[in-house]
C-alpha cells in the first residue's frame, strides 16, 4: 500500500502520550456525561480507552466540574484534556486538578492578562495548551485567529502548543489547516466539528479527515458525533485503518451482484462483528464469486470465495478447502483464531 508522508510537526507530550512528528496518530474523544458525575464520566473514559482511545477530553464548565476533574483524573487510564471556555479561572483550576493538557477557545478567552495567568500555570506543570479555534465561536477567519493567538503565546515564550481549526464544513476545515501549516509546525488536533449524527457524521468526518490525513496532517484525531463517544472512537479507528495509519483487522468484502449465490451480506457483517476486538493486523476477504473472489481472497491473509451454497477458504494465498455455506464462518474463524 502507498504510504502517507506525515507533516513534520513538533512533538508534544500529553501525559504518557507523545504526539506529533513520528509518533502514531492518537485517537481522542470527549465525554458527554456531566463532569460532576465522576462515576459515569470515568466509566465513559474507560469504555473509550478499551476501544483504543488514547486521550480523552472532559468539559470543565464550572468550579464544581474543576473539582470533579481531580477525582476523574486519579481514576482515568488515559491522559485527560480539560475543555475550557469563557472563564480563565477554570483553566487554572483544571491545571491544578491535574489536567494533562488544556484546550482554550480563542473565540471566548481573549484578555491578555488572563491568558498570561493560564500560561504561567501550564508552564509550571509542563503541560501543553491547545489553541482550539472553532468556527461556531467566531466570525473571524480560523487560520488568522489561530495565528493571532499563536503570536501572543510566542511573545510569552510559550510554545508548548497544539492547534486545531475546526469548522462543520469539511472544505473550510481543509482550507484552514492548509493555511496554518504554511506558517507553523505545532502538532495538530484534527476534526470536523459538529459533523452530525452517527451515520452521516462518520461519513462527513471520513471525507474531511481523510483529506487532511492523506496530506499528512493530523497528530490527534476526533470524530465529533451526536452519539455515544464510544462510537466516535470506533469511527476514528476505521478512518485511520482505511488509510493504513492504524493497525487492526481489515475486512475486504465484495459489494454483491447478480452473480452472488451465498448470503455475503450476512457473512461479511458477521465476520466484521467477530473481528471487532481482534488485535491482529490481518486482512480478511469475504467475496461472492469466482470473478474477483479468488484473487482478493488469495491476496488477503484469510478469505472466502463463495460459490453456490458453499465457499472456498483461503489462507495466506493458499486454497485450503471447500466448505458448505453454513459452516464458512466457523471454519474461517478456526483458522484466524488458531494462527
Ligand atoms: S466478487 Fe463476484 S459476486 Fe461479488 S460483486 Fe464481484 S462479481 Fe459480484
Amino acid at each position: 500500500m502507498a504510504a502517507i508522508k506525515r507533516f513534520p510537526s513538533r512533538t508534544a507530550r500529553i501525559g504518557s502520550v507523545k504526539i506529533g512528528g513520528r509518533w502514531p496518530i492518537a485517537i481522542q474523544s470527549m465525554t458527554n456525561t456531566f463532569t460532576t458525575d465522576v462515576r459515569a464520566t470515568v466509566k465513559q473514559i474507560k469504555d473509550c480507552a478499551a476501544l483504543g482511545c488514547a486521550i480523552m477530553r472532559v468539559a470543565v464548565p464550572d468550579q464544581k466540574s474543576a473539582a470533579a476533574f481531580a477525582a476523574i483524573k486519579k481514576l482515568s487510564p488515559v491522559p485527560l484534556v480539560a475543555d475550557i471556555h469563557f472563564d480563565h479561572r477554570l483553566a487554572i483550576g483544571a491545571i491544578e486538578a491535574g489536567a494533562d493538557k488544556i484546550r482554550l477557545n480563542p473565540g471566548n478567552i481573549q484578555s491578555g492578562s488572563k491568558l498570561k495567568e493560564i500560561i504561567a500555570a501550564a508552564r509550571k506543570k509542563h503541560i501543553p495548551i491547545r489553541i482550539g479555534v472553532n468556527a461556531g465561536s467566531t466570525s473571524k477567519n480560523l487560520a488568522a485567529l489561530a495565528l493571532e493567538y499563536c503570536e501572543f503565546f510566542e511573545r510569552q515564550k510559550f510554545t508548548n502548543l497544539v492547534l486545531s481549526l475546526k469548522s462543520s464544513s469539511a472544505l473550510d476545515t481543509l482550507a484552514a489547516y492548509a493555511k496554518i501549516t504554511a506558517q507553523r509546525r505545532y502538532p495538530l488536533h484534527i476534526g470536523i466539528t459538529e459533523a452530525g449524527t452517527e451515520y452521516y457524521g462518520a461519513l462527513k468526518s471520513a471525507a474531511g479527515l481523510g483529506a487532511l490525513l492523506s496530506r499528512g496532517l493530523g497528530d490527534t484525531i476526533r470524530v465529533s458525533l451526536t452519539a455515544d463517544p464510544v462510537k466516535e472512537v470506533r469511527a476514528a479507528r476505521h478512518i485511520l485503518k482505511a488509510l493504513g495509519l492504524a493497525a487492526g483487522p481489515e475486512v475486504v468484502s465484495c459489494p454483491t451482484c447478480g452473480r452472488t449465490q451465498i448470503d455475503i451480506i450476512s457473512l461479511a457483517s458477521a465476520v466484521e462483528q467477530r473481528l471487532q476486538n481482534c488485535p491482529k493486523n490481518i486482512t480478511v476477504a469475504v467475496m461472492g464469486c469466482v470473478v474477483n473472489g479468488p484473487g482478493e481472497a488469495a491476496r488477503a491473509d484469510y478469505g472466502i470465495a463463495g460459490g453456490k451454497g458453499r465457499g472456498v477458504i483461503f489462507a495466506k494465498g493458499r486454497r485450503l478447502k471447500t466448505v458448505p455455506e453454513e459452516h464458512l464462518l466457523e471454519e474461517l474463524f478456526k483458522l484466524i483464531e488458531h494462527s
